[in-house]
């Protein structure tokens, strides 16, 4: 680091480099060392960085006093203990609604599943409590109904009727057995293995209870701290707001910061036009900073849990100073050269030329990073990203060794990520399905089903075709990040499970080896315990990375989760981890709204199932579970009625996001008088988490800045968790 750089033995090793300007340059930074005032202001910064740390402080000790939060650093396999059966059928999703379907026989698995299923079925037929809850409720179900017309979409998938009320609290004055499921809805599971088979049966062999024993807490219910800035309701909502360009003003706040000490550093008794070398020395001097905002494991993102993806936004700053910098520094030279005839003489020099290189990656990593390029082609940004920075390291190491120990800060940064990169890297055989309705693919991993929390995405990459099924070549060596769909620990086998929409080219080709297989069937060799499924191939799964860092989703009183499209994957993960740990006793939420934009109603269809069942498991507690659809995109064909389960609601055009948010703050604070619930806690504020494209991240930021002041203290705060796909 710059301590080894005296400010006499640095000026010492500057000289060399400042003996190509002008004379005027060197008698204008005789007064200040550069070396010195840079490191001077790289302590300023990482004290700025350190004061964010201890800003987050309370809320790191605070989530690492639950086992549970600890969970998101490896992905693993556990043997979870399993009072349901693993039936092959459960694997397959009824999130797969195929063009044709399969005519492949029965394994043996899936045969025994579904004995098991039958048994279970007559068991349930059997008990007095299934029969009478079954009576009970089916009138108040049958009013609670609502209908929609459809698109045509074929073939629909039967879909299960949770059998209890909207009323999530009338629950708590009934005691029925475990067995919420009515016994028409596992004949429904029997003849269709599904997906939402597998939710049933997971909340059920989750908590292996009574409806009353579910009111009563009986886990660890965590403590909920706050984000400080939300204490300070005014504060928050001014850094939250958007201006005119994109970013928050807290985000402005911070760049405005850096700015004004890079500035200073780079003018302080300098004039940049007669003295280049010190915007050299605040380029070079940024290296480590613009690394450790790039890399995807690092100390600052672990202490203040924030994912990579969200300082990528910081990298993207700190990287364009850093090619400004790069360029003052160069055109100075050139400036000077030129001007007296020497231009080509300092060419030769080894020292100049490697400085030449340095300038020359520089230029490139900004011009092929340009959002243009991402967005149209992002293996070819990446690929001239490492080229850049190989180029850019090896320029700067042969043109001034007085700044090597900031090129040794950012090798060990990167060092340091990639070897966690490798660590957190597994590879494993995966199942693809294609969802036909969605046009995307559901990966299903099973040799990993632990070691994330709801929120949190991996990277992967298909190094090749298993069981016969062949790969996507050379091609599906990129890495692409997708959000994990499900719940970890998941009990039911599908284990680590990852929607993918066919949104461009690597995605494109998954979704047809994934519909291909599934067309043509599949032999019986590939009909094993292991491999169930159309396409089976070997991925290299890395993570996870991402998710609502130190915010403990159970400990909030409300929950909004907002996806677009494929987004809805964050959601899912979010609704099984909340319904699973308000079974168990461990949570705080009372009210959970889930909102899905979809361009189509048709793209509901698909997950109903899902839904239904989640509706289902929520029925019985005291926390309230909504899901509303929005389709975009009227249909004029208007087809076959189909029938919603309470609690779920399809409505045209976009979400009323400002009216929705409503909705769940009112939720979310009816049991509460005074900030008190009756039997429980306190008022422990809401979390709003959207995940989709930018332009509804955006929208969500929006309604959630005009929420007045007085509301956001009573409820105890609004913290907003954005997932964007895409930087
Ligand atoms: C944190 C995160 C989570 C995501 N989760 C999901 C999910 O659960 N389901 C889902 O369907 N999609 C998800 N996406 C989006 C998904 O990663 C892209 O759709 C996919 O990588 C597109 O690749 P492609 O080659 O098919 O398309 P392309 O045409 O190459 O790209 C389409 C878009 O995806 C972006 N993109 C492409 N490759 C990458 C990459 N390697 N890393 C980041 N962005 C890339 C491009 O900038 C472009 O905007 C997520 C993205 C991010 C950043």
């Amino acid at each position: 680091m710059p301590t080894l750089v005296t400010p006499v033995s640095a000026a010492a090793a500057a000289a060399p480099t400042a003996s190509h300007a002008t004379t005027t340059a060197a008698s204008t930074s005789t007064a200040v060392s550069p070396a010195n005032l840079l490191f001077n202001v790289d302590l300023f910064l990482i004290s700025l960085l350190l004061a964010a740390l201890l800003l987050v402080l309370p809320r790191l000790v605070n989530r690492y006093r639950y086992l549970a939060q600890w969970d998101g650093l490896f992905l693993r396999h556990e043997d979870l203990p399993s009072s349901i059966p693993f039936p092959s059928a459960l694997s397959r999703s009824n999130t797969l609604v195929n063009p044709e379907p399969l005519t492949r026989e029965k394994s043996m698995n899936e045969k025994e599943a579904a004995l098991g299923h039958s048994k279970s079925i007559s068991r349930s037929k059997s008990s007095g409590h299934a029969r009478t809850h079954s009576r009970t409720h089916s009138r108040t179900h049958n009013r609670q109904l609502s209908r929609h017309r459809l698109p045509p979409v074929a073939p629909t998938p039967a879909y299960i009727m949770p059998a209890f009320g909207t009323d999530p609290f009338a629950a708590q004055t009934n005691v029925y057995d475990n067995d919420y499921a009515t016994s028409e809805t596992h004949a429904d599971l029997a003849r269709n293995p599904s997906s939402a088979s597998s939710h049933a049966l997971l909340l059920r062999s989750n908590t292996a209870t009574t409806v009353s024993s579910l009111n009563r807490p009986r886990g660890k219910i965590p403590d909920h701290m706050p984000q400080l800035l939300t204490l300070v309701p005014y504060l928050w909502t001014m850094m939250r707001t958007v201006p005119t360009f994109p970013i928050t003003y807290a985000r402005s706040l911070l760049y405005l910061t850096y700015v004004v000490a890079l500035l200073y550093a780079g003018l302080y008794k300098s004039n940049p036009f007669t003295d280049p070398v010190r915007a050299g020395w605040v380029a070079v001097s940024q290296i480590p900073f613009v690394i450790l905002f790039a890399v995807k494991n690092s100390f600052l993102g672990a202490i203040g849990g924030w994912g990579y993806e969200m300082l990528n936004h910081f990298h993207q700053f700190a990287g364009r100073f850093f090619v400004l910098a790069v360029n003052a520094h160069a055109l100075g030279y050139i400036y000077s050269w030129t001007a007296g005839g020497s231009f080509i003489s300092h060419l030769k020099s080894p020292t100049m030329l490697a400085g030449f290189v340095g300038l020359l990656a520089t230029d490139v990593l900004l011009v092929f990073s340009f959002r243009l390029v991402r967005e149209r082609a992002y293996t070819f940004f990446k690929t001239m990203h490492i080229i850049g920075v190989i180029a850019l390291f090896a320029g700067v190491y042969v043109h001034s060794a007085s700044t090597r120990p900031y090129l040794y800060a950012a090798v060990v940064l990167l060092l340091f990520s990639l070897v966690l990169r490798g660590i957190k890297s597994k590879v494993a055989t995966a199942q693809l399905y294609p969802i036909p309705a969605l046009k995307a693919t559901r990966i299903e991993v099973r040799g990993i089903n632990a070691g994330w929390r709801a929120g949190m995405h991996v990277r992967v990459r298909v190094l090749g075709g298993a069981h016969g099924s062949p790969g996507m070549g050379v091609r599906g060596w990129e890495s692409h990040p997708f959000t994990i769909a499900n719940v970890s620990k998941n009990p039911n086998g599908t284990g680590l499970v990852l929607i993918v929409k066919a949104a461009g080219d690597w995605t494109n080709r998954l979704y047809d080896l994934a519909r291909t297989a599934a067309a043509a069937g599949y032999s019986e060799k590939q009909v094993d315990a292991e491999t169930q499924g159309p396409a089976s191939v070997k991925m290299m799964i890395e993570g996870p990375y991402g998710g609502p860092g130190h915010a403990m989703l159970n400990s909030f009183s409300g929950i909004l989760l907002v996806a677009g499209g494929s987004g809805i994957t964050f959601a899912l993960a979010a609704a099984e981890e909340l319904i699973q740990t308000v079974r168990a006793g461990k949570s705080r939420v009372r009210h959970a709204r889930i909102v899905w934009s979809v361009p189509d109603a048709s793209n509901l269809v698909p997950m109903l199932p899902t839904f239904a069942a989640m509706l289902a498991g929520a029925s019985s507690t005291r926390t309230a579970l909504h899901i509303d659809v929005f389709y975009t995109r009227a249909s004029a064909d208007r087809a076959p009625q189909l029938t919603l389960p309470p609690g779920l609601t399809l409505t045209p055009g976009r979400p009323p996001m400002p009216k929705l948010l409503n909705a769940t703050l009112d939720g979310a604070s009816a049991l509460f008088r005074g900030g008190r619930e009756r039997h429980g806690g306190q008022l422990s504020g809401l979390f709003v988490g959207v995940c989709g494209p930018e332009s509804l991240g955006d929208e969500v930021g929006k309604a959630v800045s005009a929420i007045g002041q007085d509301r956001r203290k009573r409820i105890g705060g609004i913290e907003l968790h954005k997932e964007i796909f895409g930087w």
